[in-house]
């Protein structure tokens, strides 16, 4: 078969995504190839596909259990032989592998890099005919990152043993990890290398000063309940409060950092991934792990370390293509805080150097003017047009000419030794009487009260935007006091001028739309078809997305398939998963178009209508009682839109709204659904 029949037939999907064909057709050539792609961009297919191409087995190294498994149980899923030898695996499931082996049906071997510490590997590998090695994750060579592993120096040893081509994998761009793959996994031969995109259009992009933490990333999760998301703070400490805030806000939230027992960290992780609408608020140590596709939000409670971090955390979110939305909090704590862990961190001068250049890259994007995406991709070497998907072109920043202000500020920490915050500072530009201004002598100074025309807190945005133009910078040496840098000097001399944006701090508090993922029509439909895969992922006991993934059921509440025939045309449903579960959701979306619209779309618009969602969702999870073996029972639209109207505080009330028999089956489970949503 071809690898576009494959594509279709198995997997499902219509069609390449961007640069996965020519490394598809690599790759099943048997060239050695190293691929860099995006998070989510789809590398795993890239493997998989000529894997079902090739004759033999290919062997597929990666860093992380959890993450083979899924993978094992996603092919296996769509009919492909493939399993896993793991330290997490049972007994049984070793076995099983081996038969599959020794009957030369498996097709996918995934391997722990430690594994290969162990003797006979290649020997073993050969006589079960692996044709080909395939490495995900392959910057893990690097004894620069912090992602090393050691095992992964075998790797290019067991190339070498085995004599078959190797196909490299990573999301990291940088050149000098690059290098060292060539160097480690082909012995500095280069492979043909692909470097796709760094573009990921279904992310919306979006910045804000910190004014009230703790309120703006409530407001941001309330926007967008029941949708899983990531809360990336930068202390331990923050996590655990920011998780017991959105508990108390009635969110299913948990924390994770580095400083927790690996049992418990394993919990977080398993829950993650198995549940939809958990919200984990997490150190960076919430990392490489998380393979989970269906992320709709990550918001970051402070500004993370690097333009680098950035894009690596916030590419977490929407890896299966869906609309997916991002929020990073930033104000001068941060800047502070991130140039000083840099500059009392162990690394060589030179690597000091170019952290801070990345965290300028960083803070230039947070200041940005015009489109983020195009500042960002500008950052990785491509070029882009305004996006449409941002906040600042959703809303253009509003920019005064900032170069008399700016002058100011440069010329009051010139004239006081360089030695002084922006606190000292903002006194002497509005002239204030303070005892500390006096003892100094800095009433005497030129500057002292000629920036009386601004507020102090504009002052304070102003010095936050100079910081973060990297016109000042906090210097260790004199206690944080603010130095200029050499990028300043023309701005002082007269030669160049500065735009700043209008502080946003008060444009912020507009209300917040419930975001959606489809149109207020779809929503109940997408809502339900939400219900059966996690009730049809419950009874299999693997992750909701294994059964399919968000898009696949988006497109499915948008195009409300009648038929298996049109079921198959649904991009991510393939001929097995067609058979195992297409009848179960079109009757669905059978059930769904003769009873949704007319009382659903009367609340259109309002509160009852995502009220009523959620009861049509836990009414689905109980449709066949607590145990799944009751007898079938749904309440008629116009009841569930009654008791989404009335909102029953007890049981009693319930009763008397649903019925006895109604009642006994669904009033718990709808009081509760009434007392989140109040
Ligand atoms: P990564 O590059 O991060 O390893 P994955 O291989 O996990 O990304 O793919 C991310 C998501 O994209 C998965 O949900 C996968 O099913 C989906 N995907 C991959 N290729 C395609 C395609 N050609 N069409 C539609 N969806 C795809
Ligand atoms: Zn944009």
């Amino acid at each position: 078969m071809t690898a576009a029949t494959l594509l279709r037939d198995v997997f499902g999907f219509d069609g390449f995504r961007l640069g996965q064909e020519e490394i598809v057709e690599a790759v099943s050539l048997g060239q050695n190839t190293l691929a860099i792609m995006p998070t989510g961009g789809g590398k795993s297919l890239c493997f998989q596909l000529p894997a079902l191409v090739r004759e033999g087995v290919t062997v597929v190294i990666s860093p992380l259990i959890a993450l083979m498994r899924d993978q094992v149980r996603g092919l296996r899923e769509a009919g492909v032989e493939a399993g896993a030898l793991t330290s997490g695996n049972t007994q049984e499931e070793t076995d099983a592998v081996w038969q599959a082996l020794e009957e030369g049906r498996l097709k996918l071997l995934y391997m722990a890099p430690e594994r290969l510490a162990a003797g006979g590997v290649p020997q073993m590998l050969r006589r079960i005919g692996v044709s080909m090695i395939a490495v995900d994750e392959a910057h893990c060579v690097s004894q620069w990152g912090h992602d090393f592993r050691p095992d992964y120096l075998r790797i290019g040893e067991l190339r070498r043993a085995l004599g078959v081509p190797l196909a490299a994998f990573t999301a990291t761009a940088d050149a000098e990890t690059q290098a060292e793959i060539v160097e480690k996994l082909f012995d500095g031969v280069p492979p043909v290398t692909f470097l796709r995109g760094f573009d990921r259009p279904n992310i919306h992009l979006a910045f804000a000063v910190k004014d009230q933490p703790r309120q703006q990333i409530l407001s941001f999760a309330a926007a967008r309940k029941g949708q899983s998301g990531i809360v990336y703070c930068g202390t331990r400490a923050k996590t655990e409060t920011i998780a017991q805030a959105l508990r108390e806000a009635g969110h299913a939230a948990c924390h994770y950092h580095g400083g927790m027992e690996a049992e418990d960290r394993r919990v977080v992780e398993g829950r993650f991934q198995q549940e939809d609408g958990l919200i984990v608020v997490a150190t960076v140590a919430f990392g490489m792990g998380i393979d989970k596709p269906d992320i709709r939000w990550v918001a970051h409670a402070d500004l993370p370390k690097s333009i680098e971090s950035y894009y690596q955390e916030i590419g977490r979110a929407g890896r299966d293509g869906a609309p997916a939305e991002t929020l990073t909090l930033f104000g001068p704590d941060d800047i502070r805080y991130r140039r000083q862990q840099i500059d009392e961190g162990l690394a060589p001068p030179e690597r000091r150097m170019a952290d801070h250049a990345r965290l300028n890259a960083l803070l230039g994007l947070c200041e940005a003017l015009e489109c983020r995406r195009k500042t960002l991709l500008g950052y990785f070497g491509e070029e882009a047009t305004a996006c449409g998907h941002c906040d600042l072109c959703d809303k253009p920043a509003d920019v005064f000419d900032g170069t008399t202000p700016v002058r100011m500020a440069l010329s009051a920490a010139l004239r006081t030794g360089e030695s002084y915050g922006s606190g000292h500072l903002i006194e002497i530009l509005l002239g204030s009487d303070l005892d500390k201004i006096k003892q100094r002598g800095h009433d005497q100074l030129p500057t002292y009260g000629v920036g009386k025309e601004y507020s102090r807190r504009e002052w304070q945005a102003i010095f936050r935007q100079m910081m973060g133009h990297d016109l000042l910078r906090p210097d260790p040496e004199r206690h944080g006091g603010l130095r200029m840098t050499e990028k300043a000097r023309p701005i002082l001399r007269g030669e160049d001028t500065i735009q700043l944006r209008r502080d946003t701090i008060k444009a912020a508090k507009t209300g917040n739309k419930i975001k959606m993922l489809v149109s207020e029509d779809d929503a109940p439909l997408l809502s339900a078809l939400k219900a059966k895969r996690r009730a049809l992922a419950e009874a299999a006991g693997v992750p909701a997305y294994i059964i399919y993934n968000d898009s696949t059921l988006i497109e499915m509440a948008q195009k409300r398939p009648m038929s298996l025939d049109e079921m198959a045309k649904i991009s991510g449903v393939g001929a097995k998963k067609l058979q195992s579960y297409g009848d179960a959701f079109l009757s669905v979306i059978a059930g769904e178009v003769a009873q949704l619209h007319p009382a659903r779309r009367k609340m259109a618009g309002r509160s009852e209508g995502s009220v009523y969602d959620r009861l049509l969702e836990v009414q689905a999870d109980l449709s066949r009682g607590e145990d799944g073996t009751g007898k079938p029972m749904t309440c008629s639209a116009s009841l569930l839109a009654k008791v989404a109207q009335m909102r029953p505080r007890d049981m009693a009330t319930m009763e008397r709204v649903l019925g006895a028999k109604y009642a006994e089956r669904f009033g718990d489970a709808f009081l509760g659904v009434l007392s989140e949503a109040s």
